[in-house]
């Protein structure tokens, strides 16, 4: 039987496929990256809060809540290691009802089982810090969430994965996986001509985000197909220079939710962007804005950033949430959804990453380290 073409062939050039790619290589072998589009994150990768963050929302024993905190460790180190730029600017989760500061003692209950720092801040430290921000029924804050620059983490990866010798292939869309021998085919289009190839590979590990589930019905048997879901998120820029503040701020949740509520978070230049909201879309490519969300959203953020001015505040990216159910996203709560990441049972060699929703990018490098695990652990 003739050996197969790459040791590791990784499906999804966004920051998870990336860092996974760049793990594997340093193992030795050969190493290749497919992605359908001309260049990497260019889908959910760069469509997100760029939020590094504490791991305070999921579980106990989950691998959102394991992979967090892992991943969050590992990406400040490399951060610093590498100078991808970053900032650990804190977060401040706000109540403004007895029932949301609850549920956010719940979270800082929560966080102190799990080892998570959480703070309560009271109304004269609030007001003397962020006195822009309301917070009627408490405050409490997480002082190791920051802000990452995701473009430069994953120019970084890339590269890095360059210099151990693995090879991207752009513009090369995965339309079949199957196993052959003790390996499998993997069969791609190209973008360049439309000719379909193929190569054989020793393990496929499927990091195609909002379109893992296809991938994974291209090779599973019917019986064990998934279906995806898509949360869209749409985001609002805010161009007035006040009012400001130094840390995030992130309304109080209840169990159910879909997303972690309109919040706001801060660009490397420290500019205010709120979002992202959480509706249910029938395509992953459904990217545009609509100013109905704003309407929407617009009370949300009032709430907390009372002398927000409404007409600095406008639409926009959007991005899609790879979901599994319409369960929310967040919370222990009826309908949670763990991240799935496992080599498939008769599929030796062959590991899926689907749901890979927040916190996905704050995970990147852990996740890396666990599919490393499942291969050769
Ligand atoms: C609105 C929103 C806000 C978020 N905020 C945060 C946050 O603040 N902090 C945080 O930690 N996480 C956040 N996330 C989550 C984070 O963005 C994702 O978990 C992460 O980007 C997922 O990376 P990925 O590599 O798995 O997927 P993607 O970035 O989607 O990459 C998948 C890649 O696979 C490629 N692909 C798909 N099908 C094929 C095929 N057939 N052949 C070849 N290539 C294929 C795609 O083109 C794509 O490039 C947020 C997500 C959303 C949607």
């Amino acid at each position: 039987m003739a050996a197969p073409d790459v040791t590791h062939a990784i499906i999804g050039a966004g920051v998870v496929g990336l860092a996974i790619a760049r793990q594997l290589a340093a193992r030795g072998g050969t190493t290749i990256l497919l992605e359908k589009n001309d260049a990497p994150g260019m889908e959910t990768s760069s469509r997100n809060s760029e939020v590094i963050h504490a791991g305070l929302y999921y579980g106990t024993n989950t691998l959102k809540t394991d992979l967090c905190i892992r991943g969050k460790e590992l990406l400040y180190d490399l951060c610093v290691e590498k100078g991808i730029p970053h900032r650990r600017t804190m977060k401040w989760i706000v109540a403004q009802t007895p029932e949301q500061w609850e549920a956010t003692l719940r979270v800082h209950a929560h966080a102190q089982n799990i080892g998570v720092p959480t703070r309560i801040v009271y109304a004269d430290e609030a007001s003397r810090r962020e006195p822009a921000v309301r917070a009627r029924a408490g405050i409490l804050e997480s002082p190791t969430t920051g802000i990452i620059d995701s473009h430069s983490l994953m120019v970084y990866l890339q590269g890095a994965f360059e210099e151990k010798g693995g090879d991207c292939a752009f513009r090369t869309e995965v339309t079949g996986v199957a196993k052959e021998g003790g390996g499998y085919r993997i069969t791609a289009r190209s973008g360049d001509d439309g000719e379909e190839t193929s190569i054989t590979a020793e393990t496929v590990i499927n990091s195609a985000g909002n379109y893992a589930c296809a991938i994974n019905n291209m090779i599973l048997p019917q019986d064990r197909h998934r279906t995806p879901f898509y949360a869209k998120g749409t985001y609002f820029s805010y161009t007035a220079s006040r009012p400001s503040t130094q840390v995030l701020v992130y309304p109080a949740t209840l169990p159910g939710h879909g997303g972690l509520g309109t919040h706001l978070t801060l660009d490397m230049g420290g500019r205010i962007r709120f979002g992202p909201d959480v509706e249910w879309v029938d395509s992953p490519n459904d990217l545009q804005p609509s100013a109905a969300r704003l309407q929407q959203a617009l009370p949300e953020i009032q709430a907390y950033l009372p002398q927000v001015d409404p007409e600095a505040i406008s639409l926009d990216y959007c991005g899609i949430r790879p979901k599994l159910g319409r369960g929310g996203a967040v919370n222990t709560g009826h309908g949670f959804q763990d991240f799935v990441i496992q080599e498939e049972d008769g599929f030796s060699g062959f590991v899926n990453l689907l749901g890979i929703e927040s916190p996905g990018l704050t995970s990147s490098l852990a996740i890396a380290e666990k599919v490393e695990g499942l291969l050769y652990g």
